[in-house]
C-alpha cells in the first residue's frame, strides 16, 4: 500500500519476529548463522530492455531459507538485519553472490548483463562501502558501468551523506537507481539534489496502469520526470502484455516484473536462459 498519503503517521508494520512468534534475538541469531553457513541465496530477476526486447541485465534479490519456517521474504528479514548491524554482511553476501553470477554468465555467454544490487541506508554510512563494492567488482572482472546500486527513496533521509556516495560511485563508474520512486514521503521537492542515473518506479504506479487512465497519466508524468533528468526509467511489477506495450508506448526504457520473469537462481538461469520472448 501506498504509504505516507494525507497526515496520518503510518502504522508501524508487523515485525518479523512478531509475526513468526520467535524472539527478535533468536531470529537474529539464526540470521547470523545462515549467513556463516551461506544459507542465504540469491535471486536474479531479470530487466527487459523494452525496445529491443532482449534481457539487458538482472536485479539481485536475497532469498533467506529459514530451517523450520521455509523461505522468509527479504522485505521482513531486511528490515531485522537493519535493526542489527547484520546488514552489512548481508549486504557484502549479496554483492559477492551478485558479481560472481554476472561472471558466471558472461562466462556462459550471456552477454555483458548489468546487475543492480540494493543497499540500505545503514549499509550507505559504513564507510568504506563504495571502495569494498568497486574491489569486488573488479575481481570479478566486472565493467564498472555493468553495476547499479539500488536505493530505496524512501530510505534518503540525509541527502547530503547519500549525495556524496552517490558522487563517490560516479567516480568509480558504478551507477545509482532510486527505488521504490514516489512511495513513502514525497522527496520531489529534493529530487533534484540526488544525481541518480535511474529512477524505478514502484510497481503500485504499474499497477493499475492499463484500467485506469489517470494512473496511466501518473506513470507517464514520472517517465518524462525520468527523462528531463536524464535518468533511466525501469518501470517494476510488469505482469501482462498490455502493461508492457504501454510501457514501450511512454518510451519506459527497461521493464521488470513477473511477465518478464520472476527472481530465479543462477543455476536455474544457466539451465535455461529464457530466449529473448519479447522483441520489439
Ligand atoms: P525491490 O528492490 O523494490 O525489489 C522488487 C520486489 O518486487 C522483489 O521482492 C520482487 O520479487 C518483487 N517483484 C518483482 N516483479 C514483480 C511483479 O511482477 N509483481 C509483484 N507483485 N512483485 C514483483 P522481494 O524479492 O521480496 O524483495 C523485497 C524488497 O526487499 C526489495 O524491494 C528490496 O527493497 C529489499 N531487498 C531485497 N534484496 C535485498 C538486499 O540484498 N539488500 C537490501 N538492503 N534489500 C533487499
Ligand atoms: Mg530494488
Ligand atoms: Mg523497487
Ligand atoms: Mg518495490
Amino acid at each position: 500500500a501506498l504509504q505516507g498519503q494525507g497526515v496520518e503517521a503510518p502504522t508501524a508494520p508487523m515485525t518479523t519476529s512478531e509475526r513468526l512468534g520467535v524472539s527478535k534475538i533468536r531470529l537474529e541469531s539464526q540470521l547470523r548463522e545462515a549467513l556463516a553457513a551461506r544459507g542465504l541465496e540469491l535471486g536474479l530477476q531479470p530487466l527487459m530492455d523494452v525496445d529491443s526486447g532482449r534481457i539487458a541485465g538482472y536485479e539481485a534479490l536475497v532469498r533467506w531459507h529459514h530451517p523450520e519456517r521455509g523461505p522468509i521474504s527479504p522485505a521482513e528479514f531486511v528490515a531485522l538485519a537493519e535493526e542489527t548491524s547484520l546488514i552489512v554482511p548481508v549486504g557484502e553476501y549479496v554483492m559477492d553472490a551478485a558479481c560472481e553470477s554476472v561472471a558466471r554468465l558472461v562466462e556462459a555467454g550471456h552477454g555483458q548483463p548489468f546487475v543492480a544490487v540494493n543497499v540500505s541506508a545503514r549499509q550507505l554510512s559504513h564507510p568504506g562501502l563504495v571502495e569494498r563494492i568497486v574491489a569486488r567488482a573488479d575481481a570479478a572482472r566486472l565493467p564498472r558501468g555493468t553495476l547499479k546500486l539500488e536505493i530505496t527513496e524512501s530510505q534518503v533521509l540525509d541527502y547530503d551523506l547519500v549525495g556524496e556516495v552517490i558522487a563517490l560511485c560516479h567516480a568509480h563508474g558504478i551507477k545509482v537507481a532510486l527505488d521504490d520512486f514516489g512511495t513513502g514521503y514525497s522527496h520531489l521537492a529534493h529530487l533534484h539534489r540526488l544525481d541518480f542515473d535511474v529512477l524505478k518506479v514502484d510497481q503500485a504506479f504499474s499497477r493499475n496502469m492499463v484500467a485506469d487512465p489517470r494512473a496511466m497519466a501518473v506513470v507517464e508524468a514520472i517517465v518524462q520526470l525520468g527523462r528531463a533528468l536524464q535518468a533511466e526509467i525501469v518501470v517494476e511489477g510488469v505482469e501482462t502484455r498490455p502493461q508492457l506495450e504501454a510501457l514501450r508506448r511512454l518510451g519506459c526504457h527497461y521493464a521488470q516484473g513477473y511477465l518478464i520473469g520472476r527472481p530465479r537462481t543462477l543455476a536455474q538461469i544457466l539451465a535455461d536462459p529464457v530466449p529473448g520472448r519479447f522483441g520489439g
